[in-house]
C-alpha cells in the first residue's frame, strides 16, 4: 500500500468530519449569505488542513469563491483543480444522516465530497513533504448549479495557465467511474412572428407562427442524429392566443448536445441560420453554444492510464465513462488543456432526494488525487 493512502486510511475519521462539516453548512445557489458561510467554513478547512495560500475573491451577486494554492511554482506551469461548493438544495430541504456506511445530505455527492478529498489530497502531500515545481491551484467556485456567469472567466483564465485539470465532480455511479468525455451543450430559443386574422373571416390573410414554428421544429429535428451523438431537443413551446384566431407568435426553446467541437460550431451555425418556410413570417434565433465537450483526446487517455495505473496501486479497478451533461470541466477542456472530471468519490443521486457518498472510498479517493498530483507535480 502507498504511504499516501496509508496516511488517509488513517485519518479516515477526520475526513469524514471535514465533509460534514461542509455538508452541514448549507449552499444553495441563490442564497448568498448562507452560502458565504459555507465558504467561511470552506476556508477554515483548507487553513487548518493544507495552510497554504488562500485568496477570496468577492462575489456581488453569489457566494464569495476561492483560489487556494499549494507549492510555489512556475505560473504558467501549474496544475488546476476546479470544483464548486454550491448545491441545487434549498436549505432544509434534504435532512443529513448516516446509514449503513452512507453519508446522506445535499452536496455530498455533488460535490462537497469531491472539495473534501481534494483538501485531504493536499494535506496528504503537505504530510508527506512532497512538493515540485508545479503549484497546484483550487480554484472553488459558488454558480456551477445555475450556469457558472460568475465563475467562468474565471475558470477560462485559471485553465489557460495550467498543464492539466482535474475536476473532483461526482463520479459516474454506482462504481466510481471518471469521466474523460462530456457533451458539449447548446442552448437556444426560437422566436417566430406572424400575422393575427380572425380564424373564420379570412384566414388565408394571416400568417400562422404556430405553423411556421411546427415546420421549423420539423427542420431541426432533421440535424438530431443518434451515430454522431447530435442531439437536439424542443424542450418547451408555447404560443398562439385562442382557437379562432390565426397565431400571430410563436416560441421554442431548443436544447442542442454534441460529442466534438467542430461538430458543435456546424451545428450551431445550421440553427442559428433558419430558412423561413411560410411567406411573411419572421423567424429569430437566439443564444448558442453555452459549453464545448470535454473530449478524450490522448492527453485525457494518457492521464486516465496514469490514474488506473495508480487505482490498481492501490488494489481496486478504476473505469472510465461519457457523460452527456456539462460540468465546469467543459470549459477548461474548451480552452484547450487535458481535463479529467468526474474524480469525485464513489456515491449516487446527484440532485435526487438519495444523494450520498460511500464514506470508506473517501480516502481512497482522496489518495487517487494525492497519487495523481504526486506524479505530475514535477
Ligand atoms: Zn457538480
Amino acid at each position: 500500500m502507498s504511504e499516501l493512502l496509508t496516511y488517509l486510511k488513517e485519518n479516515e475519521k477526520d475526513i469524514e468530519q471535514t465533509l460534514l462539516k461542509l455538508v452541514t453548512a448549507e449552499s444553495p445557489s441563490r442564497n448568498k449569505a448562507l452560502t458565504d458561510i459555507c465558504g467561511l467554513v470552506l476556508k477554515e478547512e483548507f487553513d487548518r488542513l493544507v495552510g497554504g495560500k488562500a485568496e477570496t475573491i468577492i462575489k456581488e451577486e453569489v457566494g464569495n469563491q476561492y483560489r487556494f494554492t499549494y507549492g510555489t511554482g512556475d505560473e504558467s506551469e501549474q496544475i488546476l483543480i476546479i470544483g464548486h461548493y454550491d448545491t441545487v438544495w434549498d436549505q432544509g430541504a434534504l435532512p443529513i444522516r448516516k446509514e449503513n456506511g452512507k453519508l446522506y445530505g445535499p452536496g455530498a455527492f455533488d460535490m462537497k465530497g469531491g472539495l473534501t478529498i481534494t483538501f485531504w489530497a493536499l494535506r496528504a502531500l503537505k504530510e508527506a513533504g512532497i512538493t515540485g515545481k508545479r503549484k497546484i491551484v483550487v480554484l472553488v467556485t459558488s454558480d456551477e448549479e445555475i450556469g457558472s456567469d460568475h465563475s467562468r472567466a474565471l475558470i477560462e483564465e485559471e485553465a489557460k495557465k495550467s498543464v492539466m485539470v482535474f475536476v473532483p465532480e461526482s463520479s459516474i455511479s454506482p462504481d466510481g467511474a471518471v469521466k474523460t468525455a462530456r457533451k458539449g451543450v447548446g442552448i437556444l430559443k426560437l422566436k417566430v412572428y406572424g400575422k393575427a386574422v380572425h380564424a373564420g373571416i379570412d384566414p388565408w390573410s394571416g400568417v400562422s407562427a404556430i405553423d411556421e414554428l411546427a415546420l421549423q421544429i420539423a427542420d431541426l429535428k432533421k440535424l438530431d442524429n443518434k451515430e454522431d451523438g447530435i442531439s437536439i431537443n424542443i424542450g418547451k413551446i408555447s404560443g398562439g392566443t385562442r382557437t379562432n384566431v390565426v397565431a400571430a407568435y410563436a416560441e421554442a426553446e431548443v436544447d442542442i448536445r454534441f460529442e466534438k467541437k467542430q461538430q458543435g460550431d456546424e451545428l450551431e451555425k445550421a440553427v442559428l441560420n433558419r430558412p423561413v418556410f411560410i411567406e411573411g413570417a419572421t423567424v429569430e434565433m437566439e443564444g448558442g453554444i453555452n459549453r464545448y465537450p470535454l473530449e478524450r483526446t490522448e492527453k485525457v487517455v494518457s492521464l486516465y492510464e496514469q490514474l488506473k495505473e495508480i487505482a490498481a496501486e492501490h488494489g481496486y479497478i478504476l473505469k472510465e465513462g461519457k457523460s452527456g451533461g456539462g460540468s465546469d470541466g467543459n470549459f477548461t477542456a474548451g480552452v484547450g488543456v487535458p481535463t479529467i472530471d468526474g474524480l469525485g468519490p464513489v456515491g449516487d443521486g446527484a440532485h435526487a432526494e438519495n444523494e450520498h457518498i460511500i464514506l470508506e472510498n473517501l480516502p481512497y479517493r482522496a489518495a487517487l488525487v494525492a497519487e495523481v498530483l504526486k506524479r505530475n507535480i514535477g
